[in-house]
């Protein structure tokens, strides 16, 4: 299994891992996941917040994308790279209609979005950005649609190693082009190539001192 090569390289399997899988195989990348547990389904969260999502539009939520922007800027008092939060403002609607459509509303579940977040005092704001992931029976559901993303990424194509830990990213000329991995089960390593890029998705790895 050594040297296996890949278009991308998903690490972590969870919210951003499978989505990323999914967005990269649907766009015709050859990909593979690896997450050092054995399933990552139970991670993804009911509430996500993004702006103007088809949910939310259908619920008459109004959202003044720049007031928002500068809100949260102005919160963190500047400290924040706010071209990430312009690609979330402008992005994450696209991700959750996508989750609605693709992968909630064929097993019955879907988004559903409520204008009733407003909350103001003279120093707080709060905006109504949540989308909730919600079952086919209307309720809030702890058990999650994880295994859905999972399944769908598949589908279009991704593959999963599972038990798998990433020890070490292998850097060339100044590129990450692959991955040294630990099965965790057999202990054994190997590694693999990425052609175009390794996405880390480990959850917040900057503070992830045994990854770093
Ligand atoms: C109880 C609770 C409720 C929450 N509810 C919400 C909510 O409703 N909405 C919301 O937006 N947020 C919520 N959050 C926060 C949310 O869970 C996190 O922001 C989110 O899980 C981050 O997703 P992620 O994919 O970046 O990372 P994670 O979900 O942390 O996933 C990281 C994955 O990477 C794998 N991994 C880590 N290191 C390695 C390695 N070296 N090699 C291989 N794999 C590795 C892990 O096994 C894991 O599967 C909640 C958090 C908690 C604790």
């Amino acid at each position: 299994m050594n040297n296996q090569e890949y278009d991308v390289i998903v690490v972590g399997a969870s919210n951003a891992g499978g989505m990323a899988a999914a967005a990269a195989a649907e766009k015709g990348a050859k990909v593979l996941v690896i997450d050092k547990m054995g399933s990552a389904g139970y991670l993804y969260r009911e509430t996500i917040a993004a702006i103007h999502s088809k949910a939310q539009k259908k619920a008459g939520v109004e959202i003044d994308r720049n007031e928002l922007v500068n809100f949260i800027s102005t919160f963190n008092q500047g400290n924040v790279d706010q071209r990430l939060l312009n690609v979330w403002a402008d992005n994450s609607s696209e991700m959750v209609d996508w989750l609605d459509d693709e992968v909630l509303q064929p097993h019955g579940a879907y988004i559903k979005a409520t204008p009733d977040a407003h909350y103001e005092t003279e120093r707080n704001r709060a905006f109504p950005t949540g989308n909730e992931a919600t079952a086919p029976d209307g309720k809030y559901w702890q058990m999650g649609y994880g295994n859905w993303v999972i399944a769908k990424a598949e589908e279009l194509g991704a593959k999963f190693a599972w038990h798998t830990k990433l020890e070490e990213l292998i850097v060339e000329n100044g590129r990450v082009v692959g991955l040294v991995v630990k099965n965790m089960k057999s202990k054994k390593t190997s590694t693999f190539r990425a052609r175009k890029g390794v996405i880390l998705c480990t959850g917040g790895y900057g503070s992830n001192q045994a990854l770093m």
